[in-house]
């Protein structure tokens, strides 16, 4: 870096492409702010591709009264999947009654309240199960004979914070990966960051208005980086789930509860498998090295096996997966009592520029913490736009809530090369982008090199262009979910593959 060098200047630059940070630059850059946006890793590779992924009012949250969290979670449903109904799509939970916990109607008093807190206008409400005569009861234990079944949303992650990168960029944002915010300081009125990127080269960005998205990070950006202190105000909760081959043979999902008086999730996962979650444990230490231990992986396993009539053994366990959640930290007792809502909090006290720190939050809430970031940054910066996207599709997801079949149809007879499981795969990624993945692709061979299951050198190339993807684990654990299906050869071979990239030679200095 040349420190006699004029930087860059931006409206507001976010620190993490998490789903915050990305939701917040889109939203910002849609209403005409210049943003520059640095994540030190992959898109979503904090904890925003480690959720449950489910768009939910958060039924358990009742019990501790968050009716303000759950309402906005509850109107949020709809207006996410009717803006990506691509990565978004309904999912009915079966909660079965279990004689030794919560009563029958107190189960049906919170469902009735869920039903009708706001937003449903699609999603069908709440059923009672004949456990004994419902598909639904087939794969649990006789004693449970009653369930009721409700309606929430099932959202693919890690491919949400890609899309809301890829509109912020679309809009006019600086969207960068591997570039890590080092120090922020104040600088004549202004933000000056240092940002170092994976080859160790420097660069210097001034912004008039900081936001520190860092998700778990964001108490160490505090310290590190702007010199500031409040990591007080975060609470780091683990969370782990296992993944198992299939375990039942319909597409609801089952909301178990515990006798710890938690609640765990089994939900039919990318098609052929089962996830398993969560846990919720206080964390300290990096959190980039968390992962399942034993105990977290035997208590999922017992939990499950509550009711199951086959037994889950730790065994049989394919993958699992970690995240932190950066909670507000209320002085909640235990870890699952802390809340899930977010507070953003301004400081620009004595003339300093702006910084804005997020805590806490959900995927649900994502959208909606951006418009009140917005109002947050707009106070300071003076108004731009109105708010927006409530009404605005995400990149691939400008088709009819409801027609995600007819994607799929019209999208055969255009690939009609590609097998039917590769075209819904492909619709459920990209959406009506789909054909631009493919552009130029008229039959099998087009695809190109095939690295295993049903990925091929054609998508391959449009994520290392389009979406940031520099190696194989983002390729298959975050653009895709394909780690489950690549074995372990394929997987060098795709790394190999994109380490020697042709026509990015800009990827080699990324990863050295
Ligand atoms: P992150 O996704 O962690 O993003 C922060 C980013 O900042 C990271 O990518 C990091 O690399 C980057 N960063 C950090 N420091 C720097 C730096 N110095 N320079 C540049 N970049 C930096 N929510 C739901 O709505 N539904 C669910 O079902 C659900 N389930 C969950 C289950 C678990 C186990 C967990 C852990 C969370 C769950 N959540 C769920 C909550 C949700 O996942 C999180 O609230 C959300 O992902 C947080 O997003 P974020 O953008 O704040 O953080």
């Amino acid at each position: 870096m040349n420190e006699g060098s004029r930087a860059a200047q931006y409206d507001m630059l976010v620190i993490g492409g998490g789903i915050n940070g990305c939701g917040i630059a889109r939203d910002a850059a849609g209403r005409g702010f210049s943003v520059f946006l640095c994540e030190m890793n992959d898109l979503a590779s904090g904890t925003s591709s480690a959720a449950t992924k489910l768009v939910h009012g958060g039924l358990r949250y009742l019990e501790h009264y968050a009716f303000r969290l759950v309402r906005e979670s509850l109107l949020e449903r709809e207006t996410l999947w009717r803006s990506a109904p691509h990565v978004i799509w309904p999912l009915r939970f079966v909660l079965p009654h279990h004689s030794g916990l919560r009563s029958a109607w107190f189960l049906r008093l919170g469902l009735f309240v869920y039903d009708h807190l706001g937003g449903r206008k699609l999603l069908p409400p709440t059923r009672t199960l004949d456990l004994r005569r419902d598909a639904a009861g087939k794969p649990l234990k006789p004693e449970f004979k009653t369930a009721f079944e409700y309606s929430d949303c099932w959202v693919d992650d890690s491919r949400l914070v890609v899309l809301n990168a890829r509109d912020a960029a679309a809009r006019g944002a600086e969207v960068h990966t591997r570039l890590r915010c080092l120090s922020a300081r104040q600088d004549n009125g202004h933000w000056r960051l240092v940002l170092r990127d994976a080859a160790g080269g420097l660069r210097d960005v001034t912004a008039r208005l900081l936001v520190n998205a860092a998700g778990p990070w964001v108490g160490e950006v505090l310290r590190q980086a702007t010199g500031q202190n409040e990591a007080a105000a975060v609470r780091l909760v683990k969370g782990s789930h296992i993944v198992l081959p299939r375990l039942f043979d319909h597409d609801r999902c089952y909301i178990f509860q515990n006798a710890d008086s938690r609640i765990i999730f089994a939900i039919p996962y990318e098609r052929d498998f089962t996830l398993i979650g969560t846990t919720d444990i206080d964390y300290e230490g990096d959190p980039g090295a968390v992962s399942a231990s034993a105990e977290e992986i035997a208590y999922l396993c017992s939990a499950a096996s509550e009711y199951f009539v086959t037994p889950i053994r730790p065994e049989a366990v394919v993958w699992t997966y970690s995240g932190v959640r950066p909670l507000y930290d209320d002085g909640a007792g235990s870890a699952q009592e802390a809340t899930r809502d977010y507070v953003l909090r301004l400081h620009n006290e004595g003339g300093q520029p702006p910084l804005v720190n997020i805590f806490g939050g959900k995927i649900t809430t994502y959208r909606r913490l951006s418009e009140a970031a917005m109002t947050t940054v707009e106070q300071v910066l003076g108004k731009r736009g109105p708010s927006w996207t409530a009404s605005s599709a995400l990149p691939g997801g400008d088709f009819p809530q409801t027609g995600f079949a007819q994607l799929c149809i019209d999208l055969h007879k255009q690939f009609p090369f590609l097998a039917p499981d590769h075209t819904q795969r492909l619709a459920r990624a990209y959406g009506t982008d789909t054909p631009s993945v493919l552009a130029g692709v008229s039959s099998a061979a087009g695809l190109g090199r095939h690295f295993g299951a049903t990925l091929y050198e054609a998508e391959v190339r449009y994520l290392i262009k389009a979406e940031w993807a520099r190696t194989a684990e983002d390729v298959l654990w975050r653009r895709s979910k394909l780690g489950l299906r690549l074995t372990r050869e394929e997987t060098a071979a795709l790394d190999q593959w994109m380490m020697q990239g042709d026509e990015l030679p800009s990827l080699k200095a990324a990863r050295s």
